[in-house]
């Protein structure tokens, strides 16, 4: 098995029986701790012990859609539905970047009150008073029009996780009216416009097999993102997945591991789900190859209602309380949080 992890580091790819033999090792300790080593080495190389942040803002739960798996889904009656103000917005931009926050994530789920215009405004907004931070979107499927416009004003990222690439796979995770071909074909555009783009997938989604697994690998590898979040599934209790196991830590861990070696240079966060699902779950993510942590930087008072999942962690904490607590966590694994924009080095 050390050869494949060596062909892999070499190649930054393997075949998709080789990726099938070497995912069925995942809990290996042997395995998984070579090949979480040269993850790190990897990542050290390219990034030193430095470790970027995002500052999250959840700014709407309103959504459009009607994703199976996640708790702000429209047909959730059960949810408290909030959108922030443009004002709230930037208040949370001013407390984070006090903070010594550089890029500002804006996530949401679909809501067309946000029209174009609307996002126009608060993303040319923020870039012109925090001008030297990097804004990301995170909101879904939008027009390569829309894509552009938000481009044009000042946004910088865009994260789109596929999900999966399995189109039968997709179609058992999403209503008819949502296709794998159309969450393609946006992150497609987004890398023609010129956002740094990332993609990625639940591990252990409901119905996910290895074999869908690596079919996320050779996507991953072909379409080779700037960014890859993954995560492991966590069942919401008002979804028809509740009674589903959550996706699984040592996979996570290892499945961060065998990006890392594709895409040395990849900028890949220790998710907050990951976070949830073990209590050091981020500073495993950081250990197996990760470099990138998302902090909650959105009002206490709407963080329990953005719940795409049970249980959530740092729901109930100021944002200065989160980054103190991340930065000794960081800290006592021998890495460090920096004031950056941490962008995608070409
Ligand atoms: N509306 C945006 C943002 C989605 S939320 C979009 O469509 O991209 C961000 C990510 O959370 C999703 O892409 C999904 O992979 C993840 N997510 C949703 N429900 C989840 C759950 N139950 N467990 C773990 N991750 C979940």
């Amino acid at each position: 098995m050390k050869k494949l992890i060596d062909k892999l580091e070499r190649q930054k790819i393997l075949t998709a029986d080789e990726f099938l033999i070497l995912l069925q090792k995942f809990s290996n300790a042997k395995i998984s701790n070579y090949l979480a080593q040269k993850a790190r080495a990897i990542t050290q190389k390219h990034f030193d012990n430095k470790i970027y942040i995002r500052g999250l803002i959840e700014f709407t739960n309103y959504c459009r859609n009607d994703c199976f798996y996640c708790g702000i889904r429209k047909s959730n009656l059960n949810a408290q539905r909030y959108r922030l103000s443009n004002q709230e917005i930037f208040t949370c931009c001013e407390k984070g970047y006090a903070l010594g926050f550089r890029t500002f994530v804006l996530q949401g789920g679909e809501d067309l009150y946000f029209t174009d215009e609307k996002l126009v405004e608060i993303i040319s907004h923020i870039k012109k008073k925090f001008h030297d931070c990097a804004i990301t979107l995170s909101i879904g499927e939008k027009s390569f029009d829309a894509y552009k416009k938000f481009f044009d004003a000042g946004a910088d990222r865009f994260l789109l996780r596929h999900e999966t690439a399995n189109d039968s796979h997709y179609k058992k995770l999403h209503p008819k009216n949502l296709s794998l071909a159309n969450r393609k074909k946006c992150l497609y555009d987004l890398k023609k416009i010129g956002y740094q783009v990332g993609c990625g997938f639940m591990v252990g989604s409901p119905f996910q097999t290895f074999a869908n697994v690596v079919e996320d690998l050779l996507f991953i590898q072909k379409f080779s993102p700037h960014m890859v979040g993954i995560g492991p599934f966590i069942a919401h209790k008002d979804t028809k997945f509740s009674a589903m196991p959550n996706g699984n830590l040592a996979l996570t861990l290892f499945l961060i591991s065998i990006i890392r070696l594709m895409l040395p240079n990849a900028l890949i966060p220790a998710t907050t789900a990951l976070g949830t699902i073990d209590n050091d779950g981020r500073e495993k993510g950081i250990l197996h190859g990760a470099n990138v942590l998302m902090p909650n930087l959105s009002p206490i008072s709407v963080r329990k209602k953005y719940s795409l999942y049970d249980n959530k962690i740092c729901t109930g904490e100021e944002a200065a309380e989160c980054i103190k607590c991340l930065a000794a966590r960081v800290n006592k694994i021998g890495y460090e949080i920096v004031v950056d924009r941490g962008d995608y080095k070409y």
